[in-house]
């Protein structure tokens, strides 16, 4: 099974793809390859391995399968979800260049614009880039060298909703790229290169592994003229993953299908159970204060619906209560409580309090004091990332487990 054209199916896709018997052994399972280097018949003779850096069949099977979850053509792995964003960069060539990102960007990567980048003459413009963004507001930050826009929807933690085929739109008729950092949704909810985004990035280590124990990034595209830059960066700059992280990372993905329904499952359950019980009970003010883009108040929720991936969408028969996004869910706390947010992660046992996301197990943590601690106050709080907001990744663990787990700590924090 070569590549995505053919088998339609998701599932199959993330068994098959890369994974076939060993020719020598008949092993099901691809042995992890750990050979640095790969003997040649004669001179540039060889099974299209050389050295390790360049191509490793263990990582040479997960790009594959991972390309193919994401209907892309070309995947490449990298050491960690920012060691793949720092090389995507390089595609913005020699010269000076711009990039406008938006604003609610994955903290790391911020920081890598800001203060990396920027050494190497990129700038970077954050813009607010949520829902159906006015083409006056990309043309009223556009320079004379913007040759890409990033996004990721939905954003971190707040849950903001991108319309990426309109930007895309936008980025093309401007000459630009665009690229979309796919971690919280998965390859499972949304394949944005269907959207027309031209490049999609995840970090691997989150919900594509699953079980929080390999770091490493994935870039996928569909356009030869990138792929043929990405795969010479890739090998030119070398951060690249280990035999073993990328054996794991396959491994996992096999069951993101799995994976990805339940986490969906569970957090929905979860939203709806804030949106009654807890709204009821006065620990969330009102069901706004509930950020999952499957619930239809949310704002942009139609948006979302649209850019479901197909599987999804031909899956969802009655959505009058929502439908699943991924494990992704965070909640504004009410301050009916000081620091409510804070003491109910306290309390929660079966959550751990932990940064990170997209693993089995269900971690909660606080953002406005832990992955968003390094915003300026003034910036966070116009983010609407505010104290009492928790940040939920919903594991897969069984959902009256989890339900119970939030109804005792909140039930302590409120009643005292
Ligand atoms: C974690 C994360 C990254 C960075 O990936 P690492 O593998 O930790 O380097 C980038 N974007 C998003 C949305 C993330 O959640």
């Amino acid at each position: 099974m070569d590549n995505a054209q053919t088998s339609p199916s998701f599932a199959t896709r993330a068994i098959h793809v890369g994974s076939t018997p060993d020719e020598s052994t008949g092993a099901v399972i691809p042995p992890i390859s750990l050979s640095t280097t790969y003997a040649q018949t004669g001179v540039g003779n060889h099974k299209g391995f050389e050295y390790s850096r360049s191509n490793n069949p263990n990582r040479e099977a997960l790009e594959r399968q991972i390309a193919a979850l994401e209907n892309g053509k070309y995947g490449f792995a990298f050491a960690s979800g920012s060691a793949a964003a720092s090389t995507l960069l390089h595609l913005l060539g020699h010269g000076p260049s711009h990039v406008i990102s938006i604003d609610d960007v994955y903290g790391g990567t911020s920081r890598y614009f800001t203060h990396v980048a920027s050494l190497l003459g990129v700038q970077t413009s954050f813009v607010p880039l949520e829902g159906t963004v006015e083409e006056a507001v990309i043309a009223s930050n556009w320079k004379k060298h913007t040759k890409m826009i990033w996004v990721e929807s939905p954003t971190n933690p707040t849950m903001k909703i991108v319309n990426i085929p309109h930007l895309a739109r936008i980025a093309h008729s401007r000459d630009a790229i665009l690229v979309v950092d796919n971690t919280f949704l998965s390859p499972y909810y949304s394949n944005p290169l269907d959207l027309g985004a031209d490049v999609v990035l995840h970090s691997v280590s989150k919900y594509i592994n699953g079980h929080s124990d390999v770091i490493m990034g994935v870039v996928v595209t569909k356009h030869q003229h990138l792929a043929e830059r990405l795969r010479f960066f890739q090998n030119a700059i070398g951060s690249v993953p280990s035999a073993f992280d990328c054996w794991l990372a396959q491994r996992g993905a096999k069951t993101l299908h799995l994976r990805a329904e339940r986490h969906g499952e569970n957090a929905l359950k979860l939203a709806h159970y804030f949106a009654t019980e807890g709204v009821k009970r006065g620990w969330v003010k009102s069901k706004h204060d509930i950020l999952y883009p499957g619930l239809p108040w949310n704002a942009n929720y139609d948006i979302m619906m649209e850019q479901m991936s197909k599987h999804v969408k031909a899956n969802n028969g009655d959505v009058s209560l929502g439908v699943p996004t991924g494990g992704m869910l965070s909640v504004s706390f009410s301050d009916s409580v000081s620091e409510a947010g804070e003491k109910i992660l306290e309390r929660l046992t079966l959550f751990s309090l932990a940064e990170s996301l997209g693993g089995v197990e269900s971690l909660a943590e606080l953002p406005s004091k832990m992955t968003h601690a390094g915003i300026p106050k003034a910036l966070r709080e116009e983010l609407g990332i505010n104290q009492n907001l928790v940040r939920f990744s919903v594991g897969v663990e069984d959902y009256q487990d989890l339900e119970n787990d939030i109804r005792r700590a909140a039930e302590d924090v409120y009643a005292s």
